[in-house]
């Protein structure tokens, strides 16, 4: 049976440049029904940080990734955090220690040092075998018998070639110059990732290892503590960087990759994520760019899987969203999109583990909209839908429909289409504007359509100066709605107040 795993170190927060290691594990292992586990790597005590199990549990929860095995929910490989597992890392160590491929390290850091040191003095590799301790000699039963807490252990190598197999990268091979007697139990009593994944995989029988390639250099390493193990291993599917949007680096907390969840509070839509970061790297070989997660479970296949650095694209992403935002409002409905504006944890995904860290709940309307009905904040929905990127931008957009925006004059009269007419040139068109509209019965974005068109005729004005006068009048807003749905949404008395308003701002 298919088994992935995502095996996050609670480190910081995920960002966008290591989901990917939880998508694709995600996707092999559901597209054939197997089981993906969720697994925390936290044996690096140094490098561990308050929060981010919850950061963790909550980026693959909004992006819907369920585990079925691992932290929370169980099964039967746990402990599913490596710093519980202690024991079972111990018991295969000993095996290693009674092969004669493990022996107790008692150097002291100064003198690693003082070794590191004097290679590169004589500019060669170093290589911590070359240096090893006269401990290692010691017999299985005496390492044994010695081996406590405080004395780290390390692999005995056995330098020579290796070749092998990575389904993304291809056919790989190596010289005996890049292995080492790499740590495998720390001082502190836990295993290092190099030991503890080796393990885990096994144990819980994981299939399939998706990570990032910054691991390909450790294979090596690796694949001889397999053989000294005697156990298979599972088959390497290594994934290529994500460059950051400028030049030729990785993308990285340090040059400001921003946190998943940072997309998710602006109002990325987690199915936006989900495709945006899928298809980065990967395609199935047509050109089609939106896929939901039913989709790419029936599209995506390891072997498409690119084997170059893909770059990160906000741009990409954000038009993404555009595209879902409309997606959900014209399959789904604008009763469905607006429950997604309401709420950045979607109805479908929401689930036991919700970050206590932090409030799911984020509402992304404008303060004053809480003071209208529901209806009223889905008919403003259903005129800007189609402009918004994310849904953060919400707020900025459709503040005139909830509040009576601050009157500025000179944004009248210094508009472009405006310039050229006089104040009380505007001031009669806005008049006839609102003799016009006071005298419609059915206040509609029909009759408001066809009353503006006959006002362009009356006027003799071209349409950009007579909308963009009612515009601005209406919102004071560099966007808005095409003008017949604004003012059928904002209402006929608010309409012709704020037309009023505008009046008396140029008469004075
Ligand atoms: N704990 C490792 C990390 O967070 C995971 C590597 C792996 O998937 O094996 O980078």
């Amino acid at each position: 049976m298919t088994t992935t795993r995502f095996a996050p170190s609670p480190t910081g927060y995920i960002h966008i440049g290591n989901v990917r290691s939880a998508i694709y594990p995600y996707l092999i292992a559901k597209q054939k029904n197997g089981t993906f586990i969720l697994r925390i790597e936290d044996t690096d005590r140094a490098r561990y940080v308050d929060g981010a199990t919850n950061l963790i549990l909550e980026t693959l929860t909004w992006l819907g990734l369920a585990w079925n095995e691992g932290i929370i929910v169980g099964g039967k490989h746990g402990p599913y955090y490596q710093s519980e597992r202690k024991e079972i890392y111990h018991k295969w160590a000993k095996k290693l220690i009674e092969s004669g491929r493990a022996y107790l390290d008692t150097t002291s850091s100064e003198q690693i040092n003082g070794y590191r040191k004097a290679d590169n003095v004589k500019k060669v590799p170093y290589l911590y075998r070359n240096h090893r301790p006269k401990e290692a000699d010691l017999s299985p039963e005496e390492i044994l018998k010695l081996w406590h807490e405080g004395i780290p252990l390390r692999f005995k190598s056995e330098p020579k070639n290796y070749e092998w197999h990575d389904e993304v990268m291809g056919d790989l091979k190596t010289g005996p110059e890049v292995l080492d007697d790499i740590i495998l139990i720390k001082a502190d009593g836990l295993p290092t990732y190099n030991f503890a994944h080796i393990i885990d995989d096994y144990e819980m029988n994981v299939t399939h290892i998706v990570r990032g390639v910054e691991y390909l250099s450790s294979m090596p390493n690796y694949l001889a503590i397999y053989e000294a193990l005697e156990i298979n291993h599972p088959k390497f599917v290594s994934l290529p960087h994500v460059l950051a949007p400028q030049g030729n680096k990785k993308l990285s907390k340090r040059d400001g990759a921003k946190s998943v969840i940072d997309y998710k509070d602006d109002g990325v839509l987690p199915e936006a994520m989900l495709n945006y970061l899928a298809c980065l790297g990967w395609n199935d070989g047509t050109e089609r760019e939106i896929y939901s997660k039913e989709e790419l479970l029936k599209s995506f296949s390891i072997d498409r899987i690119q084997n170059s650095s893909a770059r990160f694209d906000e741009t990409k992403l954000l038009w993404q969203n555009g595209q879902w935002l409309r997606k959900i409002f014209d399959e789904q409905g604008a009763g469905a999109l607006y429950d997604r504006t309401i709420s950045s944890d979607s109805a479908s995904l929401k689930s036991h583990d919700s970050n206590p860290d932090r409030d799911n709940l984020v509402n992304f309307w404008p303060e004053s909209a809480k003071n209208y009905p529901e209806e009223y904040q889905k008919s403003v929905l259903s005129i800007i839908y189609d402009r918004l990127k994310v849904l953060s931008d919400l707020r900025e957009m459709t503040t005139y429909f909830f509040e009576d925006p601050e009157i500025n004059v000179d944004m009248i009269i210094d508009n472009r289409f405006l310039k050229k007419l006089s104040e009380d040139e505007l001031e009669d068109l806005l008049k006839q504007t609102v003799e016009k509209l006071s005298d419609l019965e059915n206040w509609n974005e029909d009759t408001l359509q066809s009353a503006l068109n006959s006002l362009l005729e009356e006027t003799g004005k071209k349409p950009a100066e007579l909308f963009s006068l009612i515009r601005i009048a209406l919102s004071y807003a560099p966007f808005s709605p095409a003008l017949n749905l604004t003012m059928a949404v904002l209402g006929k008395e608010r309409s012709l107040a704020r037309l009023n308003q505008a009046i008396t701002a140029l008469n004075n």
